[in-house]
């Protein structure tokens, strides 16, 4: 449905985007995420037709963007990280003006009505949109993308500068989307892709680091398991035993406690569920366990070691393109 293949942009001698591909088909929920700088607005734009790369192409269900931008980008809906909304406007105003500006062919009323009913803004429609907060702003934003029903939405950022609540109703908004529409959204926010995204592209100055299953990141990139294990026993008699285990790749004590038990970190070999063994060799040298829980496999530590991974791979020079699949 989407595909942009080696999209290069070049600012000066700085590169935003570095040779980046990636497909995405009809349906997923893609999350593109990065730190602040990485390229993402700047991929954003160039798949909708908003900014022309240097190289490389963005082809929308077969059409080039470029060659033919009008046949393309019928089938987006772009909200931009700043929200293109009119604030004279009242909002049911503002989604008649792009109803017109993109040259719609639905059925006016119905269509207008269904996505104010989709975006939650029937109560406030006749309200001037300057007046609403910026929770409802977002959501005006969202709304003008819904206009001509396009296959394809992309969000830039969509909850930055919202609160808590406004944020929930966003995702949740978004994720309703994703059961009829393709949606690609660019965060910063990894708690965002985890709670929105099926699948997650991490991008980092300019190259992407990452292209998984959101569910599937953590195994492809540590390939194995941590835990931290709270064990009513010294270090220097628990380590030699742990390490010796077939399915223990690594066991170190953090140097912390909790009451008398030594609370250590334990990677298991990659593709092994350890947890058996280690209760086992704790239980027959009598040493009690008060606690194991799964440490190191949220995303937010995945990612400091993708982007530290491809900083090394790259030694700060030009980059070159990592997949993780
Ligand atoms: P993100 O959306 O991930 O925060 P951007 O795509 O906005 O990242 O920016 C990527 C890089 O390109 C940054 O280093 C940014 O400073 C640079 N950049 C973006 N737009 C311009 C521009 N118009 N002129 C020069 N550099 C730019």
């Amino acid at each position: 449905m989407i595909k942009a293949e080696n999209l290069v942009k070049r600012y000066g001698s700085n590169y935003a985007l570095n040779d980046v591909s990636f497909e995405i088909g009809e349906g997923e929920i893609v999350g593109l995420l990065g730190p602040n700088g990485a390229g993402k607005s700047t991929a954003m734009n160039i798949l909708t037709g908003y900014l022309s790369a240097t190289s490389g192409s963005v082809s929308i269900n077969g059409v080039d963007i470029l060659e033919h931008p009008i046949d393309a980008k019928k089938n987006i809906g772009f909200l931009p990280e700043q929200p293109p909304v009119y604030p004279e406007m009242t909002v049911i105003e503002y989604l008649n003006f792009v109803y017109e500006l993109k040259g719609c062919d639905l059925d006016r009323e119905a269509h207008i009505n269904e996505i104010l009913s989709v975006a939650k803004l029937v109560d406030v429609k006749k309200r001037l949109i300057k007046n609403l907060s910026k929770g409802y702003r977002q959501r005006v934003g969202i709304a003008q993308a819904l206009v001509g029903d396009p296959k394809i939405i992309i969000f830039d950022e969509p909850t930055v500068g919202l609160d808590p609540k406004q944020i929930l109703e966003v995702r949740n908004l978004i994720r309703t989307l994703g059961r009829r529409h393709t949606v690609i959204l660019s965060t910063h926010i990894l708690a965002e892709v985890q709670a929105v995204c099926e699948r997650v592209i991490i991008i980092n100055k300019g190259n992407i680091i990452a292209d998984a299953k959101t569910s599937e990141l953590t195994k492809t990139i540590e390939g194995g398991y941590r835990y931290e294990i709270k064990i009513c026993a010294q270090p220097k008699d628990v380590i030699p035993v742990i390490s010796a285990l077939g399915s223990v790749k690594k066991i170190e004590s953090t140097g912390a406690k909790d009451a008398d038990a030594f609370i250590y970190i334990v990677e298991s070999t990659p593709g092994v569920d350890m947890r058996k063994q280690l209760f086992s060799a704790c239980s027959s040298n009598q040493w009690p366990i008060i606690g194991l829980s799964a440490v190191g496999t949220d995303l937010e530590t995945i990612f400091i070691n993708l982007v530290d991974r491809s900083e090394e791979v790259t030694g700060g020079k030009k980059n070159k393109t990592r997949r993780a699949h």
